[in-house]
């Protein structure tokens, strides 16, 4: 059950009330946003069930029941935003995070950042520890790629987004990011989840290759629920039937996330099609569809990227579609005023 109480937990009574609860059995988890303090209790038994229902401490009692709350817009009706000024992802800016798929040498990168930087792109973004499919495959540069990192932030200025494919690469790249990327096979990583629950970085979780919305909400919702508001969804396309591509890039999604949820929503054209030629008007569609950002791969060379060559997209395709998606924004901006 989550509820909301009246005072802080400070307050001697409130934090006696919570204490009782916990000898009688219950959890508890203190959620730190939104206004007031709300408190997730699970193990409820009889007795600490009717003390909860009972107390006059509880200002509202919510039996989401497999719902989402926390990330829901019956929570909290106003668009999240995360970060500021010209790094603002969220309501009214249409952000874009792009990068190699696999930071692969200094030289490789530090030739993106400056194309980046000149296209007036704020996040770059490049795996140091990569899922790949095949064991043999180029894994990542791991802790060597470090340098690189701080190197792009401090000449370039840019924000870093970066996968922790578990927690010890979490550990290792956390000091060194500022967006921290959960890839679609871990949205079901449930103790991954919690731990992101206490960072205090923006958290860019993108959506399970086989997973409903509902499922991906939860998934949003582990992360606020165990202390981080801060989470940007990320569609990324879905295994269906169709082959022609990658993964099916589900763009109705979009609007609907927007619709039940206030965090932002980007789009993920590159695994969305996994196909070069489709990136860019995929880029236009999720722009039109009405996502607060995509997230592009783009490399020097794109094929001979080490990573993810076939959805590399090359600086000149990118500058193209910076151009058309910025344009469309603004036009669907214009349709909201
Ligand atoms: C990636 O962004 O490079 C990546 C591995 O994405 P996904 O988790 O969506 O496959
Ligand atoms: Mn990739």
């Amino acid at each position: 059950m989550i509820i909301r109480l009246d005072g802080g937990i400070e307050n001697k009574s409130t934090a006696d009330f919570l204490a009782a609860l916990e000898a009688g059995g219950a959890t508890l988890n203190m959620v730190q946003s939104g206004p007031g303090v709300w408190v997730v209790v699970s193990n409820l038994t009889g007795d600490t069930r009717a003390a909860l229902e009972q107390s006059k401490l509880v200002l509202e009692r919510h039996d989401p029941e497999g719902e989402a709350f926390f990330v829901s817009r019956r929570f909290q009706a106003a668009d999240t935003l995360i970060g500021a000024g010209t790094d603002q992802i969220g309501a009214g800016r249409f952000q874009i995070i792009a990068g190699p798929c696999a930071v692969e040498s200094a030289e490789q990168s530090l030739k993106t950042a400056t194309f980046l930087q000149g296209e007036g792109i704020r996040y770059f973004r490049g795996g140091l520890c990569k899922p790949r499919t095949s064991p043999y495959s180029f894994q990542g540069l791991g802790r060597a790629g470090l340098a690189i990192f701080q190197t792009i932030r401090e000449r370039f200025r840019l924000r870093i987004v970066s996968e922790a494919l578990d927690e010890s690469c979490l550990e290792m790249i956390l000091p060194h990011v500022d967006v921290v990327q959960v890839g679609s096979r871990n949205r079901q990583n449930f103790s991954l989840l919690k731990r992101l629950g206490a960072v205090d970085k923006p958290i860019l979780l993108k959506r399970g290759m086989a997973a409903t919305l509902d499922e991906f909400l939860m998934a949003a919702e582990y992360v606020v629920v165990h202390g981080n508001p801060r989470v940007i969804l990320c569609e990324r396309g879905i295994r269906t039937i169709s082959n022609h591509t990658r993964n099916t890039l589900d763009l109705s999604a979009v609007p609907y996330l927007k619709k039940v949820t206030h965090l932002p929503v980007i789009v993920d054209p590159s695994h969305g099609t996994g196909l070069r030629d489709l990136v860019r008007p995929m880029a236009r569609a999720a722009a039109a569809a009405g996502a607060d950002g995509i997230m592009v791969e783009v490399h020097p060379e794109p094929g001979r990227a080490l990573s993810d060559s076939m959805q590399s997209i090359s600086h000149a395709e990118f500058h193209r579609l910076a151009d058309e998606v910025t344009q469309i924004f603004r036009l669907l901006d214009s349709f909201r005023n």
